[in-house]
């Protein structure tokens, strides 16, 4: 009975886009209601939409727009085989379809900071005996060393930056693929990542709006706002003034994505370094000794300003950023 209804949602998810059959055959295996606390009726369970699926007080867990998570497996590559971490696994369902794509010789680690919904995610593929998934009740922030390194990282949770732990935990080649919270602007870009030899390169791949996270993954407006702190006192006159001619939101987004250093305050937004730091006020006001904001900002002008879904971001192992590229120009 649930088959015909899993049919029909597969439909949807193919409509979004070209998808492997394997991902596709992954969401007819799974009964998404299994993953809900709440009831719906299973039209709504099987709409390629957002569901609510637990609620513990004022925290709420969602199940991603499923077409949007046959994007994010797409955009790593998941194939049989593979051994993926999930960040922010909620109550389980993309984790379970995730297993279905990997098989018995793959593995999918999920990692989810809600004791309560990593319980139900537990209980929930243990129903279903889905047994090549493993549960963690952590901070996604670390990842999960003893089951690393992993082919690829999939985030469903939308986070303020990329976790060095990942990054260490990912195999050379493999990619990230995740939702960034550009909390100063309040849009949330996913961004796919690829490890290479020489460093790390990210691309942007579609806007998307998730649940922002919480401890460790969410909390670099506040370590941005200390580090401010520090040094705000040094200066009281700009020393100079950077003219970008660009709109706000897209300087803010390239800004945020290139050096993790944004915070807001007061109804400023703050680019901070160790030795200085700028505030937007119809151009940014540079305080003190700033370098990364202006090799940013000349990167920048070499890709003639171009939107920041049409940049392409280039760091090192440790996310420090190298260089911006123009990605039709590689
Ligand atoms: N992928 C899941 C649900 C995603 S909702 C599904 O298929 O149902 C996002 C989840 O991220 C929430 O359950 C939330 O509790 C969790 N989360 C928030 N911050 C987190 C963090 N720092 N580490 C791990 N999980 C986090």
């Amino acid at each position: 009975m649930t088959r015909s209804w899993q049919e029909w949602l597969v439909r949807q998810i193919s409509f979004a886009g070209d998808f492997d059959k394997e991902i596709l055959e992954a969401f007819l295996r799974v009964p998404r209601e299994v993953f809900s606390e709440f009831h719906y009726d299973l039209d709504v369970v099987y709409s390629d939409n957002v569901i609510v699926t637990a609620k513990d007080g004022n925290i709420y867990s969602t199940s991603s727009q499923p077409s949007l998570m046959a994007l994010f497996m797409s955009a790593v590559g998941l194939r049989q085989g593979m051994k993926v971490l999930e960040i922010g696994s909620g109550t389980g369902y993309n984790a379970c379809v995730m297993a279905h794509v990997v098989g018995k010789e793959g593995l999918v680690v999920g990692i989810e900071f809600n004791r309560k919904f990593f319980e139900n995610s537990v209980e929930a593929a243990s129903k279903l005996g889905i047994e090549n998934v493993v549960f963690v009740n952590d901070d996604g922030f670390y990842g999960y060393e003893k089951l690393a390194p992993y082919d690829a990282i999939v985030i469903t949770v939308a986070v303020d930056k990329v976790s060095q732990h990942w990054i260490d935990q990912l195999k050379m080649g493999g990619r990230i693929v995740g939702p960034i919270d550009l909390y100063t602007v309040d849009r949330q870009p996913a961004l796919v990542f690829e490890k290479t030899i020489d460093g790390v390169a990210a691309k942007h791949l579609v806007d998307t709006k998730f649940i922002r996270a919480g401890g460790l993954l969410g909390n670099l407006n506040e370590t941005n706002l200390e580090r401010l702190s520090k040094i705000e006192k040094r200066f009281s006159t700009p020393f100079e003034f950077l003219n970008l001619p660009i709109n706000y939101y897209e300087t803010v987004g390239v800004f945020h994505l290139a050096s993790w250093s944004l915070c807001e305050k007061s109804g400023w937004i703050y680019f901070v370094e160790d030795e200085g730091f700028a505030r937007w006020k119809g151009g940014w006001e540079v305080f003190g000794r700033m370098e990364l904001i202006k090799r940013i900002a000349e990167e920048w002008a070499r890709t003639r300003f171009s939107p920041m879904s049409l940049v392409k971001f280039r760091y090192d192992h440790s996310m420090n950023f190298k260089r911006l590229e123009r990605w039709d120009e590689t």
